[in-house]
């Protein structure tokens, strides 16, 4: 068993990244920059004349929508969708600091995963810096419900996720996932699942200004008991993965790293936010900790990806 690596770490340097946004169907691009340790993730608009607006921390209490993808409110410079993605490559790498540069009102598709982040990141590198890590320890559950889907924070001894999905679809059915997470395992096992969605819906969602760039080079589409797309999918559960992969972006809108078990049932980006108001709601819920007084601790693995130490920590530069 190793010891969780207890520096907080920042990307080593600024990546780019240029697509389409998978709702407003307009291009899009985003800069990943390397950020001061404590600032945690935050996020700026950059205008069509160049200029930059205010800097805001990617943090809960910004979300603006939770419809369809995760929205924050930049103030006077208005919303930024679809930041789940990005952040959960960040997070579930293990990163604590970065800045967000996006150039429009929502953020690239790629391929409809975080592979592509998480890729640039590995190959790339870390910065590890001065200041301890920390997370933000669950001591009281904490539950949120609609109807009979819920999602839950509860006091763990390790960071985990046990997520699990209920769709009347043959293809998809009822899925569960429970990730015990490291860096390489998230690289692995979570960061490539596409996001996905039904042919069924896709006619009333265009209408409705959604999905306007949606296509099989972004996304899964289910028709009925079939998978429309031609390399069918990347993982036999790819959807319960997603669904795991949204999750840990929009929890990382708490501002650090969880300790603690996130559970999920039939859940979404809405009840992932509802769950950290919850948490939120009561100082008694939760507690600041130092990395290095955490039991965090996992086994090494062998094939970790490239770039990434024997501990599955991507290999510092500099
Ligand atoms: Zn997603």
């Amino acid at each position: 068993m190793k010891k969780l690596a207890t520096k907080q770490c920042t990307v080593a340097a600024a990546l780019s990244f240029t697509g389409i946004g998978v709702h407003n169907g307009q291009p899009s691009s985003i800069i990943i920059q390397p950020a001061a340790p404590d600032t945690g993730f935050s996020i700026c608009r950059k205008f069509e004349d160049g200029h930059l607006s205010d800097v805001f921390p990617l943090e809960h209490d910004r979300v603006a929508r939770t419809y369809l993808c995760t929205a924050v409110d930049l103030g006077d410079a208005g919303t930024i969708s679809m930041i789940e993605h990005v952040v959960s490559a960040l997070s579930g790498l293990g990163i604590d600091n970065a800045m967000l540069i996006v150039d429009g009102p929502e953020c690239p598709v790629l391929d409809g995963s975080a592979g592509k982040y998480v890729d640039a990141i590995v190959e790339n590198g870390v910065s590890i810096q001065p200041a301890e890590k920390k997370f933000i320890k669950i001591k009281r559950s904490i539950i949120v419900r609609s109807n009979d889907a819920f999602a839950a924070l509860e006091p763990y001894n390790g960071r985990a996720f046990d997520v699990e999905i209920d769709f009347e679809s043959d293809v998809i059915g009822r899925q569960r996932m429970i990730f015990d997470w490291t860096p390489a395992r998230y690289a692995t096992d979570v960061s490539t699942a596409r996001t996905f969605g039904f042919l069924r819906d896709a006619k009333i969602l265009r209408q409705a200004g959604y999905a306007l760039g949606s296509s099989l080079e972004n996304s899964i589409a289910v028709d009925e008991d079939k998978i429309m797309n031609s390399d069918g999918l990347r993982f036999e559960d790819e959807f319960v993965r997603h669904k795991l992969l949204d999750a840990v972006g929009d929890l990382a809108l708490a501002g650090m790293p969880i300790y603690g078990k996130f559970r999920s049932y039939k859940g979404g980006h809405g009840l992932n936010a509802l769950v950290l108001n919850g948490l939120f709601a009561s100082e008694q819920n939760y507690e600041i900790v130092n990395a290095k007084d955490l039991p965090l601790e996992f086994d090494a693995l062998e094939d970790v990806p490239l770039g990434m130490d024997s501990q599955g920590y991507i290999r510092s530069v500099g």
